[in-house]
């Protein structure tokens, strides 16, 4: 048994304002990612269906195994048209390149399902309650017969042909095929062969690839009489508080310093100048917000926090779990995502001897 792969890569849109098939993704396009899992699931040859852009992505891979290539049509159907002339084999796996992190083993089960029975193809069961609206009447229907179509969706090459030949125009490969030979046997495919079409799809998949982005940040306070103690948003009885334009917070001070490195966005000195007064005596947890919502507008969150405070006294372990709770709920993230030590300096240094507290901090951003 040999199977054809037919990798669609023609009608790519720019409703994302690129092209999603033939901008890399971490270095590589979704159009090499969705062949190496064609390969790596069993296809021996491949048939590309491109038009101009995708052209020119596709005469620049090096692909592993024989292959050709087609001109992609004006509707998907007309793409498969022109591939299933092209292909050779005895099981063709016709794949959207924009589902590229399908996995190769959900390509080897429908190929062995093809094998097997004439039709494997990927489809997903439907979890949440569909309703028909027409003409102001609806009608709930059973989602229990419900599914939602992948691809790829591999079928015999001469059944698949035959189904083709009828002219008929369909979304997807296996309506054209129960048209002609009934219902195809269904492979259970995955959440994540989720077809790029959206932004937020695009995020995703950049989530799903690029490692978080991360941020180094330091800060030092002196310590003084007559002012409140404030580490991590949380007021420590002392005899003495930190001194600064703000409430001083040193421990968060580092932090955001951190999450602005993190995003190469500069420090909380170019943000918040201590020479603009809407800043005086300012809670940092209020400034922390702030930093959080410069993360957000990148559609990116705070993965993780880690931070440590370098101070002879007071003993900040009995307030640890107070100080990373109120820093998770500025981040709106978990406690679970925000670490913060404390070390003494064994009375050396300007720390041990009182003078001032330091903090630093690592945090590390992620596309959400
Ligand atoms: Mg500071």
């Amino acid at each position: 048994m040999s199977a054809v792969g037919i990798l669609l890569c023609a009608g790519a849109s720019h409703r994302m304002g690129f092209d999603k098939l033939n901008t890399p993704l971490c270095g590589r396009t979704a159009i090499e990612r969705s062949m190496d899992a064609l390969i790596a699931g069993g296809c021996d040859s491949l048939v590309f269906a491109v038009n101009g852009e995708s052209a020119k992505t596709v005469a620049a891979l090096c692909v592993p195994v024989p292959h050709t290539v087609v001109q992609g049509g004006e509707q998907r159907t007309d793409s498969v048209r022109n591939a299933l002339a092209a292909a050779n084999g005895d099981v063709a796996v016709i794949h959207d390149a924009a589902r590229c992190f399908v996995s190769p083993e959900i390509v080897r089960a429908c190929i062995e399902a093809a094998t097997e029975t004439g039709s494997g193809v990927a489809a997903m069961p439907v979890t949440d309650t569909v309703m028909r609206k027409e003409n102001g009447a609806v009608e709930t229907l059973d989602r229990n017969t419900l599914f939602r179509m992948q691809t790829p969706q591999a079928f015999r090459l001469d059944r698949i042909r035959a189904a083709y030949e009828q002219g008929a125009y369909a979304t997807d490969d296996a309506t054209l095929y129960a048209k002609r030979f009934g219902a195809p046997t269904l492979v259970p495919g995955s959440e994540e062969n989720r077809k790029l079409t959206t932004e937020a799809d695009w995020a995703w998949a950049k989530n799903r690839l690029e490692p978080p982005a991360y941020g180094i940040g330091f800060d030092t306070h002196r310590l003084v009489e007559g002012r409140k103690l404030f580490l991590g948003g949380v007021e420590i009885p002392f005899e003495k508080g930190l001194l600064g334009h703000s409430d001083a917070d040193v421990l968060l001070h580092a932090i955001m310093d951190a999450i602005l490195g993190a995003l190469k966005l500069g420090d909380i000195g170019k943000l918040f100048p201590d020479t603009d007064a809407q800043y005086a005596g300012i809670s940092s947890r209020v400034l922390l917000r702030k930093v959080n919502e410069l993360v957000q507008k990148r559609d990116m969150v705070v993965a993780h926090v880690d931070a440590t405070v370098i101070c002879q006294r007071p003993k900040l372990a009995p307030h640890r779990e107070t100080i990373e709770r109120t820093i998770a709920a500025d981040l709106g993230i978990s406690p679970d995502a925000v670490s913060v030590k404390a070390t003494t300096t064994e009375g050396m240094n300007d720390e041990g001897r009182g003078l001032c507290i330091s903090a630093q901090a690592i945090a590390s951003v992620r596309h959400r």
